[in-house]
């Protein structure tokens, strides 16, 4: 028997109304249902004490809040913990995330895709090709998820601190299920996230760059990797669809509309490919004056891949260049490579991949796999 349940996790707060309302059901109770699922990660109506008996009866005859399923978790020596979760559509697909515990924060790295269609070149992600996009309950529930498998309880205060779409995939060519998913984590009725706590980021999808202006708030980050459109074209190939210039005129705009103060652009550090001084001077050119900040990655390699990761003194000598021309720039510490669970390490598993691609060439049509809004399962 298919299961009809309408899975309520992932509808926004005004949907989530909406729908109580429906169902003959006062918009009130829809709030108090809101902060049991989100504040108090609870997903069993029949402990929702101050909901209506009968109105809790009808929920769980109609209604479920389901999280994603786990498929393993690994726990790395410095404390960062990496789970493979089922997604996605077709047999044995999975997708991952990873909690990185810091000193005064903890960032949880989620994913927003089975899989990537943009086929960066350094990064192995782009090795499994694309399957599916996570619905707005896929993204959602893995945050809910973490904070259970890190022991929340409810009355708990949050455990996760910050929440990066840094994982599998673009978060901008899901950008339907996404933009959701962050109104969801920054309803104050629900996980309550701030706007700088919450980060999308993204290789680069300059017309998503402006809609989500309209949309959110959240903080932007941009995997730019290289001073020049020759070489970014090589690296990340949406660039020869939307080149340097029009992503930087599109980063501004996001920050003059949100009022934001900076957007972070992520530079991931290949040995002899974009480590050069002259390249930092031509990095810090582009962003001088501009509310900016670099953050170096250095590269983590992954089988048969054919980069190398700059070595220490080349990447601070980088690092020292950019800040000397007028940059602020941090390096990004590598966390939990015992797992391999650091930056463009995740691939979960891509079993079903279509083989659309989005570089190179052929990319008239944005993959954007219709996928159901809100997770109603059928
Ligand atoms: N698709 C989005 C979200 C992925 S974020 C984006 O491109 O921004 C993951 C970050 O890690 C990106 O900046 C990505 O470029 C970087 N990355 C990918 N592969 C990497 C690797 N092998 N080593 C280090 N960083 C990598």
């Amino acid at each position: 028997m298919t299961d009809a349940r309408v899975n309520l996790l992932g509808l926004t707060r005004p949907e989530l109304e909406a729908w109580c309302v429906e169902r003959g059901g006062k918009a009130f109770r829809a709030r108090q249902l809101f902060q049991w699922i989100y504040k108090r990660a609870e997903t069993d109506f029949a402990a929702m004490t101050d909901l209506a008996k009968d109105f809790r009866a009808d929920l769980s005859q109609v209604a479920e809040i389901r999280l994603p399923e786990i498929i393993t978790r690994q726990d790395a020596a410095d404390g960062t913990v990496k789970w493979m979760l089922k997604a996605g559509q077709g047999t044995s697909q999975g997708i991952e995330m990873v909690y990185i515990p810091e000193e005064g924060r903890s960032t949880l790295c989620i994913s927003s895709q089975v899989g990537c269609a943009m086929d960066c070149s350094f990064c192995s992600t782009a090795q499994q090709g694309f399957n599916s996009n996570l619905s707005t309950a896929e993204i959602v529930g893995q945050v809910l998820l973490a904070q259970k498998e890190l022991g929340f309880k409810a009355g708990d205060d949050r455990i996760i601190s910050n929440v990066v779409l840094m994982g599998m995939g673009e978060p901008l060519a899901n950008f339907r299920n996404v933009v959701p998913a962050m109104r969801i984590l920054l309803d104050e009725l629900g996980l309550d996230f701030s706007r700088r706590r919450l980060t999308l980021s993204t290789s680069g999808l300059v017309p998503q760059i402006h809609k989500l202006a309209e949309e959110t708030n959240v903080a932007l980050a941009v995997s730019l990797h290289a001073p020049d459109d020759e070489l970014r074209n090589q690296l990340v190939p949406i660039n020869r669809r939307h080149n340097i210039a029009d992503l930087l005129e599109a980063c501004w705009h996001y920050i003059d509309e949100q009022n934001g103060r900076s957007v972070t652009f992520e530079y991931v550090m290949l040995d002899g490919v974009n480590d050069s001084p002259a390249q930092a001077r031509a990095l810090a050119r582009l962003l001088k004056g501009r509310p900016a900040k670099v953050n170096l990655i250095p590269f983590n390699p992954f089988p048969g891949t054919r980069y190398r990761r700059s070595r220490p003194e080349v990447i601070k000598a980088f690092l020292d260049q950019v800040l000397k021309g007028g940059v602020m720039a941090t390096i990004r510490r590598t966390r939990g490579d015992d797992i391999d669970a650091a930056c463009g390490q995740l691939v979960g598993k891509v079993i079903d991949r279509t083989t659309v691609r989005m570089g190179a060439k052929r990319i008239a049509t944005p993959v954007i796999a219709e996928h159901t809004r809100a997770g109603v399962s059928s």
